[in-house]
C-alpha cells in the first residue's frame, strides 16, 4: 500500500517536472511567475524545479522581463547545448544514426552499412559502429532513442523478433542502456512514426489517426482520441498474416494468402517477373525494385499499373477493416510503394467506396507519410515526449548522472 501512494507521488512530481520543461520548450522564454501560470503549479514548486534545473544547467537565465511596474523578473530558457541524444534506425543491413541537440537539431549523421561479417554479431557490431560515429570531446549523451522494422517489449526495449536477421529475444535495449550507461528507448518503427505524424507531421491536430506502412511485412500505428495504442505485448499492429486469400500461396508462418504474400515489395516484384514472363513482354527488364515498378507505372507502362490496380484493391481489404475498427480522420500510407501515390491513392479510394459504408469515408484523408527519407528524425520524437512526461528529466536530474564521453 505505502509502495503504492510513494509510486503516485514521485509520477507526479516526474509529471510537475515535464509541465516546466513543456512549457518552456513551447514559450521558450518565461519566468517563474508566468511558469506558475502556465502550470497551474504553486510559486513554491516553481522555484524548487527551477532551481534543480538551473542547477543542472538544463535551463539558464536569460534576461529580465519588464512589463508594467511590477519587480523585474528573471527570465529562463532550456539550455538546448546542455545534452544531446543519439537518434537511430537500425534497417535491413544498415543503420541510420544522428545526435541531436535537445532542441531537435540534427548536428552530425551517418549511415553505416553492415558487411556479412558484422551481421553474425549484430549488438557488438551495432555497439562499434556508435563508438565510432560519437565524437570522441565534448558530447554529454543524454540518451539513445532506437527504432526498428520489428517488435519490441515496450518498457524492457528487449527485441521479441527482427524478422530481416531472423533475430528473437534479442536483449538490444539492456545491452545498450548498459554499454552506454543512458536511457535507452527502443520502439517498433511504425509505432513511433505514428507518433512523429502526429507531433510534427501529417497527422498533426489530428486525434484519430492511423499508420500503414508497407514494407516486406504491413506495420500499423494507431493513435486514437490522441492517444498512441500501445501494449506490453510485442505483438501489436502487424496486419501481414491477415487472410486475404484462403487459397492463395504458402506464406512462412503456415497460413495462405496472408497479406504479406500478396502487397508488400517482396510481393509485387514477384507479381512483376511472373506476369512479364506469362505475357512475354522481353522488351521490359527481367526484374525491377519496387522502386522502378511505381515509375514505370507513373509513366504509363499497363503491366505495372495492372499490378498496382490489384495491390491496391488487395490492400483495400486491409484497410477497410482498421477503418471499420477505429474509424481515423487520417489515414497515412507509408513505404515505397506510395511513390505512385497519385495512381495508388485514386484506386485506394474507389476500391475503399465499394467495400464501406459512405460515412466512414466522409471525413476519411488518405495521404502519405512525411518523414520516410530521414528516419532518424520521427525517432527523436521518444526523446522529446520522455522529456516532456519527465521520466528523463527524472534521470538526469539524478545526482551523478552527467554521461560526458569527453
Ligand atoms: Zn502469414
Amino acid at each position: 500500500m505505502n509502495e503504492l501512494v510513494k509510486g503516485s507521488i514521485d509520477l507526479i512530481r516526474q509529471l510537475n517536472y515535464g509541465l516546466v520543461y513543456a512549457s518552456l520548450e513551447e514559450h521558450q522564454e518565461l519566468s517563474r511567475t508566468d511558469l506558475s501560470r502556465l502550470t497551474g503549479l504553486s510559486p513554491a514548486s516553481i522555484t524548487k524545479i527551477t532551481r534543480e534545473l538551473l542547477d543542472n544547467e538544463l535551463v539558464v537565465p536569460c534576461g529580465e522581463s519588464s512589463v508594467g511596474r511590477g519587480r523585474r523578473q528573471t527570465l529562463l530558457r532550456i539550455n538546448e547545448r546542455r545534452y544531446q541524444f543519439l537518434s537511430m534506425r537500425l534497417g535491413r543491413g544498415y543503420v541510420d544514426m544522428a545526435l541531436f541537440d535537445l532542441a531537435g537539431r540534427s548536428l552530425s549523421r551517418h549511415r553505416h552499412q553492415f558487411s556479412q561479417e558484422e551481421r553474425t554479431s549484430l549488438l557488438d557490431s551495432l555497439i562499434e559502429a556508435i563508438r565510432r560515429f560519437l565524437p570522441e570531446r565534448g558530447v554529454r549523451l543524454a540518451c539513445v532513442a532506437l527504432c526498428l522494422p520489428g517488435q519490441v517489449e515496450r518498457h524492457s526495449g528487449m527485441v521479441r523478433h527482427f524478422p530481416y536477421y531472423d533475430l528473437r529475444n534479442w536483449p538490444l535495449g539492456p545491452t545498450l542502456e548498459t554499454t552506454f550507461g543512458v536511457p535507452v528507448l527502443v520502439s517498433g518503427d511504425v509505432r513511433t512514426w505514428i507518433q512523429a505524424e502526429r507531433e510534427w507531421g501529417a497527422a498533426k491536430d489530428c486525434a484519430d489517426a492511423v499508420l500503414v506502412f508497407v514494407h516486406n511485412d504491413i506495420g500499423v500505428g494507431m493513435v486514437v482520441n490522441g492517444q498512441l495504442m500501445e501494449s506490453e505485448h510485442a505483438l501489436l499492429g502487424d496486419l501481414s498474416h491477415l487472410q486475404l486469400e484462403p487459397y492463395g500461396q504458402r506464406c512462412y508462418c503456415g497460413g495462405f494468402g496472408c497479406a504479406c504474400t500478396l502487397v508488400t515489395n517482396q510481393a509485387l516484384e514477384a507479381q512483376y517477373r511472373d506476369l512479364r514472363e506469362r505475357m512475354g513482354l522481353s522488351e521490359l527488364p527481367e526484374q525491377i525494385t519496387i522502386r522502378e515498378l511505381c515509375e514505370l507505372a507513373l509513366e504509363g507502362n499497363p503491366l505495372c499499373q495492372q499490378i498496382l490496380h490489384q495491390a491496391a484493391g488487395r490492400l483495400a481489404k486491409v484497410l477497410a477493416n482498421l477503418i471499420c475498427l477505429l474509424n481515423p480522420g487520417k489515414l497515412l500510407l507509408g513505404g515505397e510503394l506510395t511513390r505512385a501515390d497519385t495512381l495508388l491513392f485514386p484506386m485506394l479510394h474507389q476500391s475503399l467506396a465499394s467495400q464501406l459504408p459512405g460515412e466512414y469515408l466522409v471525413r476519411l484523408q488518405i495521404e502519405s507519410t512525411r518523414f520516410y527519407e530521414d528516419p532518424t528524425k520521427p525517432t527523436s520524437v521518444q526523446v522529446h515526449k520522455a522529456l516532456r512526461d519527465g521520466s528523463l528529466l527524472m534521470t538526469l536530474l539524478r545526482p551523478g548522472a552527467d554521461t560526458s564521453f569527453e
